[in-house]
């Protein structure tokens, strides 16, 4: 099973360019399909509501059922103090599976950990060239799992490749995902220095050709044990414990709704999509 763990779906509510504007899924759809990418971890793009945006992630998850996992995208400072309250409707209600953050919205938070820890999500969080931030992040949250998307930087920024090569191979919780790294013997790299366990497969979609991006593993060369962990079994680990917990915390909210006599009907487009 082939996953791409970084695709943006939906409609920014900006104009400023591609990444607040539109992230159109068909298209994409068509491309992953053709290059045999099962399954794809969406989040919206930029946008001004995150709240409004991640019920549009899930709307999208429900159009096609068992094609998507979602992340819950947050702004680490606007959404300061209503984190868990955003992250936990989307977990609860949506079933999704992950925490999406951006430093050019706001630098992570102890919040946005600490949320993480809470539910057991993993957190994309790219922190555009700015690595230090995850010396403090991984140690202070040794439970919670970090990726960073294109190796730290999606514009080039060679330094920033290195210093995160570092990162994964230095800090247990820390990985990189592989979309729109252009310098290939970074990904090598990559690869030697941190092990195949710490690198994802992610394509940047719909703004990057997904089978472009896959061809990259590809080339990679890598063993069938090691290319599979790349593809897709990484991802998977890193989100296994979060049905646990969703699923407690479903039965729970049930059970005390329940005993309130109230009735629950929340359907969870995501939840239907996850693995077991
Ligand atoms: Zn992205």
């Amino acid at each position: 099973m082939i996953i791409d763990c970084h695709c943006h779906a939906g409609k920014g509510d900006l104009l400023t360019g591609p990444w607040d504007t539109n992230a159109a899924i068909e298209p994409y759809l068509k491309r992953a399909r053709a290059a045999g990418i099962d399954k794809t971890v969406i989040f919206s793009p930029f946008h001004s509501n995150y709240e409004q945006a991640n019920a549009n992630t899930a709307r999208i998850a429900t159009r096609f059922p068992d094609r998507f996992l979602c992340f819950a995208f947050v702004h680490a400072q606007r959404d300061k103090g209503r984190i868990r309250q955003i992250v936990e409707w989307a977990v609860t209600k949506w079933g999704f599976c992950g925490i999406k953050a951006h430093k050019m919205d706001g630098t992570a938070t102890r919040e946005v950990c600490e949320v993480a820890r809470a539910f057991r999500l993993p957190v994309l969080y790219d922190v555009v060239s700015e690595t230090d931030i995850i010396d403090l992040l991984a140690p202070e949250y040794p439970d919670v799992n970090f990726i960073i998307p294109h190796l730290g930087s999606f514009h080039d920024d060679w330094r920033a490749h290195v210093r995160v090569i570092d990162q994964i191979s230095r800090l247990s919780n820390v990985y990189t995902d592989t979309a729109g790294v252009r310098r290939f013997d970074y990904l090598v790299q990559a690869i030697e220095r941190g092990g195949a366990h710490k690198v994802l497969f992610g394509s940047d979609g719909p703004w990057l050709h997904p089978a472009l991006e896959l061809q990259k593993i590809r080339l990679l060369k890598l063993s069938p044990q090691d290319e599979a962990l790349v593809l897709g079994k990484n991802l998977l680990r890193l989100i296994k414990g979060v049905g646990k917990s969703q699923q407690q915390r479903v039965e729970q909210k049930h059970k005390e709704r329940y005993a309130k006599g109230v009735s629950c009907s929340a359907r969870s487009p995501c939840a239907s999509n996850r693995i077991a």
